[in-house]
């Protein structure tokens, strides 16, 4: 899960990380009052979940209340990459002398929390991870004790040179590690992170990303879910206990068991087509399922089929077949549906869809060739 600046900006600074005063609003004129109490120049911030704000115009300066409220006028009702901009975030503007990078990510080759830090910050890390990866340091930690001051210092000196700096930096990265670790976070980020003409160390972005696993158990973080700005198919998705992401292919893949939806993902690739998304309806065989599935793959414009992939074992194939026929009675499907089901309770199955007549294929290579050629 995802949230917004604001929200993680809150995280951070409840861990004593320094961030600029700010606060958000939905309104104009709200905007306005909010910078004409700050009575300085103000940074006027899209509240998105997506990334890159700037250099889609959502991050601008305002020298007064007054240019405030025009920014904001412009910004609210905005879109960024798909992204209507509901909430803007009216920031006290700091005075930038240097813009790092600083974050962790939760690293499957290591297992550990890795900190990445870098001295070219502010733009795109990604570009800078890809160009000039020796820009970028790193260090994985232990989490049976956590970062430990010296190493915080030794990740400080790479990007400072004064020691005042240093040591106002080694903090905030323990403080990082601290909010990173107390809302199981599986990504934290801070970019830019900015020396001030001051000498002061602030942060002036800020990005956490929530491991969802973990959401049961940080019910104040999940509280910070906003259901306006995530992808609609998959927040119904979620409701529906079904594990989907959106992709942008034209392929809809329906999908028992996650190994079989990415295995059945690389054939659609291997052979020319690109999957719309990844489904997978999981172990049970409720046939309900399989409506919401298809529900939510024909509310994406782009899908020109839909590629049924199912694997009995606990999931039985006569269920899903009943979830097909029913689907196919409530949605009538506009892209033809191909169907490979296999496994227990295959016969009955097959019985169940001669109803529907569907295209259905005896190999997955073929159904999934099949698929692909009927989405032309
Ligand atoms: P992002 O584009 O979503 O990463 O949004 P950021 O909050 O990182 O802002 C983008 C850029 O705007 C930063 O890299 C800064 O260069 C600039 N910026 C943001 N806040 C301030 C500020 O308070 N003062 C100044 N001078 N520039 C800022
Ligand atoms: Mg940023």
């Amino acid at each position: 899960m995802k949230v917004h600046e604001y929200q993680a900006r809150q995280i951070f600074a409840d861990h004593g990380i320094p961030v600029p005063e700010g606060e958000t609003t939905d309104s104009i004129i709200d905007a306005a009052d909010i910078a004409a109490r700050f009575n300085k120049p103000v940074m006027v911030k899209a509240q998105v979940l997506v990334g890159g704000r700037g250099k889609a115009g959502g991050v601008k300066y305002a020298e007064n209340a007054e240019a405030a409220k025009v920014l904001a006028t412009k910004i609210l009702g905005m879109d960024i990459k798909g992204e209507k901009v509901r909430k803007v975030m009216i920031s006290v503007a700091a005075d930038i002398l240097s813009e790092s990078y600083v974050g962790i990510i939760l690293d499957r080759g290591t297992q550990r929390p890795v900190f990445m830090v870098s001295s070219a910050g502010g733009v795109d890390i990604e570009e800078v991870a890809a160009k000039t990866p020796e820009k970028i340091h790193k260090l994985a930690v232990d989490p049976t004790v956590g970062l430990l001051p010296f190493q915080a210092r030794n990740l400080a000196y790479k990007l400072y040179r004064d020691i005042g700096q240093v040591r106002q930096c080694a903090d905030i990265l323990m403080k990082l590690y601290d909010a990173f670790w107390n809302v199981d976070a599986s990504l934290v980020e801070i970019n830019p992170l900015i020396t001030t003409p001051g000498g002061d160390v602030m942060a002036i972005d800020a990005k956490i990303n929530i491991d969802d696993n973990a959401l049961f158990r940080r019910k104040k973080v999940a509280a910070m879910r906003d259901l306006d700005a995530e992808n609609p198919a998959e927040v119904k998705a979620r409701d529906a206990d079904l594990s989907f992401v959106k992709l942008d292919g034209n392929v809809g893949c329906i999908v028992n068991g996650a190994g079989l939806a990415m295995a059945t993902m690389d054939l659609v690739k291997m052979y020319g087509g690109d999957p719309a998304n990844f489904l997978d309806i999981g172990g049970s065989s409720n046939p309900q399922k399989v409506v919401t599935a298809m529900e939510i793959i024909l509310s994406d414009p782009n899908v020109r089929s839909i590629l049924i992939n199912i694997f009995g074992g606990i999931t039985r194939c006569d269920d899903v077949a009943n979830g097909i026929v029913e689907a196919f009675s409530q949605l009538k499907p506009s892209v033809p549906v191909v169907v490979r089901l296999t496994g227990t309770n295959e016969k009955e199955a097959q019985k169940i869809l001669a109803s529907v007549k569907l295209p259905s294929e005896d190999t997955l290579d073929d159904v999934v060739k099949k698929a692909i050629e009927l989405a032309g």
